[in-house]
């Protein structure tokens, strides 16, 4: 079975570049919908507290790694969940780790981040700090943010100890955060990007159409294809056996420079989600 390429994160922990994202899959399909990707070859699952449904991930993760039954071991699987804008500070987000853990009945998870910054509670400091905390105790093998500003990172930088592994953030050809990608860069922390098909919206684009005739596959292929050639983890969502395979095979083609200078020329600033001022 085809595996999918793994990026380095700034620890040495190696995270696949394509994962399955489990927003708004109802609790009690996710089992399913998750145990589906892992048979068609995804390794790595983004969830989080808010999502109401880590229980249904762990379950998916547990049976896939149960002794010979599911052929895979924990260690080859990576999980990503997130903390809640409700558990900021110091003592609530330990407690809502435990609580995620809990819910996944799991004994660790891979990567766990920050799902906002929510920059009014000015909490996120702190809220870091019990990530961090959690990393040295060896509980988490990466911690990381979602959402944050090149402002909110910097504070980050100044007063933290461990530099994100990742910033998770909305990213799709109508957003495509130049300006954030080479803080990124420059700080050697991973961009992720979330909502990578723009929630759907843009596969109705029709230069990304004309660029799916050219190269012979869906316009979410191309989407992702050009995700994965500009360097970003995505963790793309869908609901059907289809369409979760479909979205795996992307590695066996390649855009060409005119084709991601094309893509380029579609930003447009277009949100699909909230700013991350915004959300508190
Ligand atoms: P996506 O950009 O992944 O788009 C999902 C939508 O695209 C769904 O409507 C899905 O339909 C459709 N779709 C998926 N694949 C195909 C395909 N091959 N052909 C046609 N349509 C397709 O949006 P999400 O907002 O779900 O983002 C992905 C993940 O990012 C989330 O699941 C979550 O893990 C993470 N996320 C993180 C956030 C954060 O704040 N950190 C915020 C939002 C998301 P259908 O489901 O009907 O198959």
């Amino acid at each position: 079975m085809r595996t999918v390429p793994p990026v380095s994160l700034s620890n040495g922990v190696e995270m696949p570049q394509l994962g399955y994202g489990v927003y708004k899959v109802p609790p009690q399909d996710t089992a399913d919908l998750v145990t589906l990707a892992l048979e068609s070859g995804y390794r790595s699952i983004d969830t989080a507290a808010l999502y109401g449904n880590e229980s249904g991930v762990g379950r998916a993760v547990r049976d896939a790694t149960a002794d010979g039954i599911g052929g895979l071991d924990r260690e080859d699987l990576f999980v990503t969940t997130k903390i809640w804008n409700d558990s900021h500070g110091y003592r609530a987000a330990l407690q809502a780790y435990e609580e995620s853990l809990s819910q996944l009945q799991l004994d660790y998870v891979d990567l766990l981040l920050i799902h906002w910054p929510c920059p009014a509670k000015d909490l996120y400091v702190e809220t870091y700090q019990a990530l961090e905390s959690l990393y040295h105790q060896g509980r988490v093998r990466a911690i990381g943010v979602s959402n944050f500003e090149p402002d909110h990172l910097r504070r980050l930088l100044d007063e933290a100890d461990v530099v994100p592994a990742v910033n998770q953030v909305e990213l799709h050809p109508y957003l495509q955060q130049t300006g954030l990608r080479d803080f990124h860069e420059a700080h050697g922390i991973r961009t992720e990007a979330w909502s990578p098909l723009g929630r759907g919206v843009v596969l109705e684009d029709p230069t990304l159409q004309r660029l799916a005739a050219k190269h012979g596959t869906s316009v979410s292929q191309v989407v992702l294809r050009w995700h994965i050639q500009l360097g970003n983890i995505v963790i793309p969502k869908a609901s059907s056996a289809g369409r979760i395979r479909q979205n795996f095979e992307v590695f066996d083609f390649v855009l060409d420079a005119e084709d991601l200078g094309t893509i380029s020329q579609l930003d447009r600033g277009r949100r699909m989600g909230s700013h991350p001022n915004e959300v508190n």
